[in-house]
């Protein structure tokens, strides 16, 4: 069986495209209970950003604090709750931030319209009713959840995207203006994971025609962002990372991630890893998986001065390891696009264990 794969249904790109924002909206604004809600990074509070989303009387403007922990469930829930409790069901949901703010609107545009906690529908196509209009704003670039088909959370048991056809936004909107100011770290960290994505996209059994060639363009951006003379945070490279982003998304949704993610999920659940970090720190030791182009991350890594932490294994306790390897060791569609159908015969829990030592 082939995938469906369901698009965003709208884009916008350029430089001071945000400003289209209240115009762009204008047409739902009839909709269920008559009121949007714009769920902001808390990072830009007091700022700039926050004067120019166009907030309405009736509507109700979230900052969303992102700081602490990746997204949660339960705070999905809160939100859903809250909103439903002071004013009903809104016309459409506005996500402004990385990809942590833009997956949780994600999440709680489907949680309008389905009962019950959204832990409940983490997994693949569990959601019974199409969710309210919702748009998203990146801030930052990398993650590729503006055009993913899923809104990755974590609940009390995993952290697991809800994926269906109705998680894609209705409509994005990339101007890169909004992420000249991401602090390096944070802005190498998130950027990697769009060449992560790529790599693992490009490397396994589901790779593609599809796939490979939004990959292969994606890569193209990376290399001028992070390689070569010009590489750095400037206005041109910030439009090909914005790009980049999305293709990246777009190829490894059609194909999909490997042994780094599946280390990363296990790194952010027991430790709270932010996504970014914490595939940097995985695939930072994955040569005997993906060769050539760890070789040319560490390249990357010197070139802007990055700091990876290391030895953190010394730390961890055997059950933080083994609580890590079996997080990694259930996301099965992983393991089987990086090692085949019969990943189980060539790979085991203590392998992946001795993987998260080499950290
Ligand atoms: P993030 O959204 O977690 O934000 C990282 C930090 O940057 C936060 O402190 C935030 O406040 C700050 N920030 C945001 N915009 C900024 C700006 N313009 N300037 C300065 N600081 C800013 O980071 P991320 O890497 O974009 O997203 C990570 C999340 O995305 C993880 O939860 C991960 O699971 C998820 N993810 C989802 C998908 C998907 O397909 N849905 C894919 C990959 C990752
Ligand atoms: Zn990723």
């Amino acid at each position: 069986m082939h995938k469906i794969l369901k698009n965003v249904d709208k884009v916008v790109f350029g430089r001071g495209s945000f400003n289209q924002l209240d115009e762009i909206i204008e047409e739902k604004r009839a909709d269920h209970d008559k009121f949007m809600v714009f769920l902001v990074d808390k990072f830009f509070e007091g700022k700039p950003l926050a004067d120019k989303v166009p907030v309405r009387p009736e509507d109700i403007l979230i900052f969303v604090d992102v700081d602490d922990h990746e997204p949660t469930t339960q705070q999905v829930d809160e939100i859903r709750d809250n909103v439903k409790k002071e004013k009903g069901i809104p016309s459409g949901i506005i996500g402004i931030g990385g990809g942590s703010v833009m997956d949780i609107a994600k999440a709680a545009s489907l949680m309008f319209t389905n009962e019950g906690s959204s832990s409940l529908y983490q997994g693949l196509n569990l959601i019974k009713n199409p969710g309210i209009y919702h748009v998203g704003v990146p801030t930052i670039s990398g993650t590729g959840a503006e055009v993913s088909t899923t809104a990755v959370v974590t609940g009390p048991e995993k952290k697991l995207g809800l994926k269906c056809e109705w998680t894609p936004f209705n409509q994005i909107i990339l101007d890169s203006e909004l992420i000249s100011e991401v602090p390096k770290n944070q802005w190498f960290y998130t950027g990697m994971d769009t060449y992560i994505h790529c790599i693992e996209s490009e490397t396994g059994m589901y790779k593609n025609t599809f796939s490979t060639a939004y990959g292969d363009a994606s890569l193209v951006l990376c290399r001028d962002v992070f390689k070569g003379q010009t590489c750095g945070q400037n206005p041109e490279n910030d439009d090909k990372l914005m790009v980049a982003s999305m293709m990246g998304g777009l190829s490894l949704t059609y194909s999909e991630v490997g042994v780094c993610h599946a280390l990363s999920y296990g790194l952010s659940f027991v430790f709270g890893y932010r996504h970014g970090i914490a595939n940097c720190l995985a695939f930072n030791h994955l040569e005997d998986y993906y060769g050539e182009a760890v070789q040319e991350f560490k390249g990357m890594v010197a070139q802007h001065k990055i700091e990876l932490p290391r030895n953190l294994a010394n730390s961890w306790t055997e059950e933080q390891i083994t609580q890590m390897a079996e997080v990694a060791y259930n996301l099965d569609h992983m393991w089987k696009h990086a090692l085949g159908l019969e990943w189980k015969e060539k790979l085991t829990l203590d392998t992946i264990k001795d993987l998260y030592r080499r950290l």
